[in-house]
């Protein structure tokens, strides 16, 4: 049993940053989408005030989102309470 190298090239399978594989059903919407808030969540830090959707956008306590492609989207509460 040949011991676990640290250098495994893992022929075949690349993986691009900032391309997700989403394998949920129904599939999340892309970052691209204007729906892309209803991603599902990979990873929450709620006492750090964001988390990382599906999708690879970043999301933030006051609803503000970074995508993947470096692209940041202004806080848009769901109440529009224009002062
Ligand atoms: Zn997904």
């Amino acid at each position: 049993m040949p011991p676990h190298g640290p250098e495994d090239p893992a022929p075949g399978h690349t993986t691009s940053e900032g391309r997700s594989t989403c394998h949920h059903r129904p599939p999340c919407p892309t970052a691209d989408s204007p729906d892309r808030g209803a991603a599902r969540s990979q990873v929450l830090f709620p006492e750090q005030g964001w988390g990382r959707l599906c999708n690879g956008v970043t999301i933030f306590d006051d609803t503000g989102e970074l995508l993947p492609d470096g692209k940041i989207v202004r806080p848009h509460r769901p109440t529009e309470d224009a002062a």
